[in-house]
């Protein structure tokens, strides 16, 4: 799956920027990155996206300061240079691409703001799908997060093909604070998304895939304009050593339970609904997916046919619909099995509509405030009777 991946605002920069990092360590040169910001030093900050693929925007407005987490500013930007966006893409070539992948926090400013403008104009423009990777707020961010996040996805929902949704509160890690936990969330978003991208890609030389995933699969799993959430799971597969000391004999007994065809095929079933109802990266329930895309990754003599139509037909019976579509990627340059399922057009996400309550809170409470702030304004002048100057 060729991505031409644009990382907007500063969350989108960085996760962006680590997805490229990957894809070099992996040996794979088909991201396109473009990133974009109306912050100076955000961009600079990136390591792994070349400066000529780095876009500052709104120059004249904010000076690269940034809009700070007015998305409306955000937006307005966007709009008054999306030519200088759309030329550096289409100079970046769109040729081999298999989709577009805008990426942002929609909690904040300029991602929040900007993404869904891209997402229109590139929706226009170009045939191929556009899909974006939202990184919702954490609670504790507050009310003015959620507004700007609510609505930041309202707007996506009406021109991208898919919105794949992360949420930052599910996926803060025990004992540390958001920004602590950042670069583990992007690492865990990054590694999702590296499986899909091996989705059509040639296989390693010697290698073949025993259910190839094509790309169009992947685009016919996200049709449809709906929200997705990702579950990942992984196995750490045992060296094949010799056994000595203590243990050999049990580690003698794990090989020979490895290499049991049976087993083989009931161990990638169980990480594939292990990654299904782990943690996602957004929670819902998968009961109300409409479409999954079950992608298994690992040494080929670690992966299994029957296993992984197993796993498919499990997953038929619990979500929605009945399209599943299965497929195996065989790869050495790996110590894990991994099984990724991509839940499309889930509907029922607690949380999105927590976020819905919360900004239609923030909301009113934004207008009472300014309600109450003119008014307080306009009679602190009342006693006295002076007229303006002009
Ligand atoms: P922008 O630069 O104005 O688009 O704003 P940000 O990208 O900083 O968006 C703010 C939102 O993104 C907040 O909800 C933050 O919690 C979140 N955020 C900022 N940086 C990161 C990051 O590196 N990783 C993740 N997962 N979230 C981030």
């Amino acid at each position: 799956m060729r991505f031409f991946a644009i990382g907007f605002g500063q969350a989108g920069g960085k996760i962006l920027d680590l997805f490229m990092e990957n894809e070099k360590l992996r040996g794979s040169n088909t991201l396109k990155a473009l990133a974009v910001n109306t912050a100076r030093t955000d961009l600079m900050g990136l390591k792994h996206i070349p400066p000529k693929n780095r876009i500052l925007i709104g120059q004249t407005i904010v000076k690269g300061h940034g809009v700070g987490t007015d998305n409306k500013l955000g937006a307005k930007i966007a709009q008054e240079e999306i030519e200088t966006v759309l030329n550096a893409i289409d100079e970046m070539g769109t040729h081999e691409i298999d989709a577009f992948l805008i990426i942002a926090g929609l909690g904040g400013g300029t991602g929040s703001g900007g993404s869904p403008v891209l997402a229109k104009y590139l929706s226009e423009m170009y045939s191929e799908p556009v899909y974006a990777v939202g990184v919702l707020p954490a609670p504790e961010e507050g009310k003015l997060y959620s507004l700007n996040a609510a609505r930041s996805m309202i707007t996506l929902l009406k021109y991208v093909d898919n919105l794949i949704l992360v949420d930052n509160g599910a996926w803060k890690f025990e004992g540390m604070s958001l920004r602590e936990s950042y670069a583990k969330i992007n690492e865990e978003i990054v590694r999702r998304l590296a499986i899909l991208a091996r989705a059509g890609e040639p296989v390693e030389e010697g290698l073949v895939g025993e259910m190839v995933v094509d790309s169009s699969e992947v685009i016919n799993t996200l049709r449809g304009g709906g929200i997705s959430s990702i579950g990942y799971a992984t196995l750490p597969i045992q060296e094949k050593k010799k056994g000595g000391g203590l243990f050999g004999f049990l580690k003698k007994k794990e090989e020979q339970v490895v290499t049991a065809e049976e087993d083989r095929s009931t161990r990638i079933s169980s990480l594939v609904r292990k990654a299904a109802l782990g943690r996602l990266t957004i929670p819902c329930n998968i009961g109300s997916a409409e479409r999954a895309l079950v992608l298994v990754a690992g040494p080929p003599e670690y992966l299994d046919r029957k296993g992984l139509e197993k796993a498919k037909l499990w997953l038929e019976e619990q979500i929605a619909g009945v399209e599943v579509r299965a497929g195996d990627y065989p790869t050495r340059r790996t110590k894990h099995i991994a099984a990724l399922v991509v839940l499309a057009n889930v509907t029922d996400i607690p949380r999105v509509k927590q976020l819905q309550k919360l900004a239609a809170e923030a909301k009113e409470e934004v207008e009472i405030a300014e309600k109450e702030r003119i008014e307080k304004t306009i009679s602190l002048f009342e006693e006295e009777d002076l007229e303006p100057l002009f």
